[in-house]
């Protein structure tokens, strides 16, 4: 096992680390950017190091003032969270070329998934079930055209270097379609200096199902359910739940055994997120995620397991703590995402906490780097919490929430905690009745 891991992220995710790690034994070195100096994660590790100025370019995302921290510290691995360096295939190269080791999947993996036409080919040839699309990229509008006339419109364009919800477009019918084109490669091209698309069949009212994985990288691996986080703004989620309330035990069991046998078959070393659009009790495979997501705690707490132990475990070349017969699921858990935002805009809105107060009791889990007097930067994402609920059944979980919001205090600035507040009073929300459009239309005559 390793003796010393070094963090490259921020937040709560490095707070979530370093926590793994104590809980282990392992040392932890934080790094951080000058504007994260008095940073929550700076105070917990054992050891820090300043890695660069405010923007995350210079700081977090700089390669070799990383690696320079490694070899400073004596930290023989990397955990990278989500986010930042955590799906950079270069990078992770870098990391192995100085025999360090990265905590998550190789190079080879990283790259594979992060084309999203690879990615959709090779979910394909291991048998799990895709979008109906394009086959590979769309060069011009007119073989646009003709995919979209095989398939049937509605439509959407997407990048394939895609990420975070950007360079995607619908087009409804013919007369959309050129403009649609035109205008997700060049946000392709400006997001990710790469202007290849392709084409998939519009889903009109599908839910966003995600399946967690984990591989031992020696040919095994396991599936820790779904969550169902349909409820997003703008392609972002905003409310995750485990399990899915529309999927049923004999459903989990299938999807499931698809996505474990095929990480399995790829050889894939650590956590995965194999995501789906669901829709009339079909899955569309849209695109894999090679790191540990966001939403994690919610499959945490229904399957009392630590994803983060776990990630190091087999980094370090151990077996997974768990075989999938293990793995029992356990009631309902819920996630909401806390931004510093002002709505109804969703308007970052950085600034000084004056008083921060995180909700307790049975069944509550805050993740978050606030203290009191803490200044959140305005260069960095933001989310400044999860709060994860963990109830016998889904009723139970709502109504924890509910009373864990009540008891959460965030002053100073303007938090998404209000948009929660109003959602719980929602009867689709109390029901699970929603699917991936549902946010953006409720959005539109509230708040
Ligand atoms: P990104 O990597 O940018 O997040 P994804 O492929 O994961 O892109 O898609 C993000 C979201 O976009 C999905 O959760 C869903 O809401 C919507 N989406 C993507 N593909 C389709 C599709 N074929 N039909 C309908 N909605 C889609």
């Amino acid at each position: 096992m390793f003796d010393k891991i070094l963090i490259a992220n921020r937040g709560e995710i490095a707070l979530r680390v370093i926590r793994a790690c104590r809980e282990m034994g392992i040392q932890s070195v934080a790094v951080h950017s000058e504007a994260d100096a008095d940073a929550m994660h700076v105070r917990m590790a054992d050891e820090a190091v300043c890695i660069g100025p405010n923007s995350s370019a210079q700081s977090y995302l700089n390669f070799p003032a990383i690696i320079a921290a490694c070899e400073i510290t004596g930290a023989q691995a990397i955990h990278p969270g989500y986010g930042f360096l955590s799906e950079n295939a270069a990078f992770v190269q870098i990391v192995e070329d100085h025999d360090l080791t990265f905590i998550g999947p190789s190079a080879e993996h990283i790259r594979q998934m992060g084309d999203k036409i690879t990615a959709k080919e090779t979910a394909e040839k291991l048998g799990i079930p895709v979008v109906p699309g394009s086959k590979g990229g769309v060069p011009d509008v007119a073989a646009a055209k003709k995919a979209a006339a095989d398939m049937g419109y509605p439509v959407i364009i997407k990048a394939t270097a895609g990420g975070g919800g950007r360079g995607m477009k619908v087009a409804l019918n013919e007369e959309e379609l050129e403009v649609a084109f035109r205008t997700a490669r060049s946000e392709s091209k400006a997001a990710f200096g790469n202007d290849e698309v392709y084409m998939e069949k519009y889903l009109q009212k599908p839910r966003h199902i995600e399946v967690q994985v984990f591989g031992d990288g020696q040919g095994g691996g396991v599936h820790l359910g779904e969550r169902d986080c349909s409820l997003q703004r703008r392609h972002q989620k905003v409310f995750e739940e485990a399990p899915g309330p529309s999927i049923s035990p004999e459903e989990r069991a299938h999807i499931g055994g698809i996505c474990a046998k095929a990480i399995g078959e790829m050889g894939y070393r650590g956590a995965g997120t194999i995501e789906f659009l669901y829709e009339d009790g079909e899955f569309y495979f849209i695109e894999m995620n090679t790191r540990l997501q966001v939403e994690h705690p919610v499959t945490e707490a229904i399957f009392r397991q630590d994803l983060v132990r776990e990630q190091i475990r087999v980094a370090a070349g151990e077996k997974l703590s768990f075989t999938q017969d293990d793995l029992l699921l356990d009631g309902h858990a819920i996630e909401v995402r806390i931004n510093a935002e002002k709505l109804p805009n969703f308007t970052p809105c950085p600034g000084k906490i004056t008083q921060y107060h995180a909700p307790g009791g049975l069944g509550v889990r805050m993740d978050s780097a606030l203290y009191d007097g803490y200044t959140i930067p305005p260069y960095y994402d933001s989310l400044i919490g999860k709060l994860i609920v963990h109830g016998r059944d889904r009723p139970e979980a709502l109504a924890r929430l509910n009373r864990a919001l009540g008891e959460l205090i965030v002053d100073g600035v303007d938090t998404t905690i209000p948009l929660f507040h109003a959602l719980l009073q929602e009867e689709d929300v109390l029901t699970g009745n929603y699917n991936i459009h549902w946010l953006e239309k409720w959005l539109e005559t509230h708040l």
